[in-house]
């Protein structure tokens, strides 16, 4: 009988997976394999809220193939050691897995495909992370891109492949799976020495689903006009499980070209003529075309970390490799951290992430924005921070999206583009709805002072909320001076 292993990676799901799909067209019997792997779940930057969503992910996942009597094989360690040892254990032909794209995914794969043809193995990798893989979207002459607009482009002419179909698994016999041996899997992020204090997204492919149905029924064809409002909470969610593959990006995408409808969809596409279309489709298209924009932004981000591996570490633009940003003080970033700068919108988003382990998009850019121009700390302090605390926590968007805000990156925003907090809560949350949702001792305060309490100190000091940590003014003037001789370099 053949056999072959399947490694569960970044893609918790067993529907439109297209490696485990291609693993049980190969062969009679699939081993699901997950390797826990301490250097990634014990790492620095490794937080409550990832590693609890991972594991609840991977229980529903062994709930999943248990009802298909297959079972989940979890191995702890290190994970070129434990497939090689499980691939030969079971007598595996071959090992499947879908491709990663960051620098440490790539090597470790590496080193289990070396040796894999060492011990005779086949070694498959599958695209399956993303909806074009970062080599097939690159500048006719082969150079990846840097700026978005170009990458959006080429991106949106490369047909998309259609999800693939949930493949019909077979039960593996019980010798097969004491040869395979295991461990169980940990009930909580405790097991890595972790606490989780925040209330975040259930994982799991079955509440992935449920997450998309919900966004295409009542947010996707007015996510253009509402995505910006945090209070609206009107975007998908599906964050944490894309970055985690309990959903495809295949999926995803084909639900959302559903709605819009596929002869509009057509409209994306620059390479193919433009057809004229009614108001309504047009509104339809802008609004949901906005949406697989991001989905976009997400794979440009996948692709700069796969083409150019040192933004892991150090700043994308040369100018700004070796910048020493200026300010050491602990106590900024503590207050930053704890959503207590006596900036609203700012503490928010902070409490917001800290409560749940999800922050909107738009509070993201102004509190990156804030931390590294307005109290001039090195963006990497937050990308850590973020990393910590985010359940949807991802190397690539989330370097993607510090370097963007610090204006260190690729197509970053321009140095002198500094997000004033005030406008930006006036203009995004005008009632102050998210500020009173999430700092409670400002619920009580009117719309006019709710962003700015401290033009009232009476009131201010009524209400136990910080005044602001810092001279915003004055910070933005040292901001201009410092990054402009840099921007000038890069
Ligand atoms: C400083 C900063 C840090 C960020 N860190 C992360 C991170 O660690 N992980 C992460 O997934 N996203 C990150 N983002 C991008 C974005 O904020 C989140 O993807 C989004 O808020 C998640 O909510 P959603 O799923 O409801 O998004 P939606 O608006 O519904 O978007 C759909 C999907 O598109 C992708 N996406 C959307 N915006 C972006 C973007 N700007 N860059 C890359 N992908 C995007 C995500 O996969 C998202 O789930 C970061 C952005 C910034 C500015």
């Amino acid at each position: 009988m053949r056999i072959v292993l399947h490694w569960f990676r970044r893609d918790l799901r067993l529907t439109d997976n297209k490696a485990l799909h291609a693993a049980s067209r190969r062969a009679e019997l699939v081993v699901p394999l997950f390797v826990l792997d301490d250097r990634l779940l014990q790492a620095p930057d490794a937080g409550a809220p990832r590693v609890a969503f991972l594991l609840d992910s991977l229980h529903a996942l062994a709930r999943e193939l248990e009802g298909t009597g297959s079972r989940l094989v979890v191995r702890r360690g290190d994970p070129v050691r434990e497939v090689l040892d499980v691939a030969r254990a079971v007598g595996a032909e071959a090992i499947f897995v879908n491709d990663d794209y960051a620098p440490y995914g790539r090597r470790r794969d590496a080193a289990v495909r070396a040796g894999a043809a060492a011990a005779g193995l086949a070694f498959h990798g599958h695209a399956d992370l993303v909806l074009v893989e970062p080599h097939a979207c690159v500048k006719d002459d082969g150079t990846p891109y840097t700026v978005f607009t170009p990458f959006a482009r080429r991106w949106r002419a490369v047909e998309k492949a259609p999800p693939v179909a949930r493949p019909v698994l077979r039960a593996l016999p019980d010798g097969l799976l004491r040869r395979a041996g295991g461990v169980p899997l940990p009930d909580g992020a405790g097991a890595f020495g972790l606490t989780l204090e925040s209330r975040i997204e259930p994982g799991g492919a079955a509440q992935a689903e449920r997450r998309l149905d919900a966004f295409v029924r009542d947010h996707v064809l007015a996510y253009r006009s509402t995505r910006d409002m945090p209070a609206l909470d009107a975007t998908s969610h599906l964050s944490a499980h894309l970055k985690f593959g309990t959903i495809s990006p295949r999926t995803v995408y084909a639900r959302v070209a559903e709605a819009i409808g596929g002869r509009a969809l057509a409209q994306l596409d620059p390479q193919k003529p433009a057809r004229p279309l009614d108001g309504p489709t047009t509104r339809r298209l802008a609004e949901a075309g906005t949406f697989l924009n991001e989905l976009c932004w997400r794979e440009f981000y996948q692709a700069i970390l796969f083409h150019f591996p040192h933004v892991a570490t150090s700043a994308f633009q040369e100018g700004f490799r070796g910048f020493a940003w200026p300010e050491q003080d602990e106590r900024l970033v503590t207050a930053w951290r704890d959503g207590r700068t006596g900036f609203p919108i700012v503490d928010a988003a902070m409490r917001q992430l800290a409560q749940t382990g999800w922050m909107h998009n738009r509070l993201r850019m102004v509190v990156a924005m804030f931390l590294t121009k307005t109290l001039l700390v090195d963006y990497r302090v937050g990308e850590r921070i973020f990393m910590q605390r985010l359940v949807d926590g991802d190397l690539a968007a989330n370097n993607g999206g510090w370097q963007w805000s610090a204006s260190t990156g690729t197509d970053a925003a321009p140095y002198f583009r500094i997000f004033n907090p005030l406008s930006q809560a006036k203009k995004f949350d005008p009632e102050g709805e998210f500020v009173r949702r999430w700092v409670p001792e400002l619920r009580d305060v009117p719309a006019s002072l709710v962003h700015e309490p401290s033009r009232e100190p009476m009131l201010l000091a009524s209400t136990g909320y910080p005044p602001p940590c810092v001279d915003y003014a004055e910070r933005r003037a040292r901001a201009l001076a410092l990054l402009a001789p840099r921007a000038r370099r890069a």
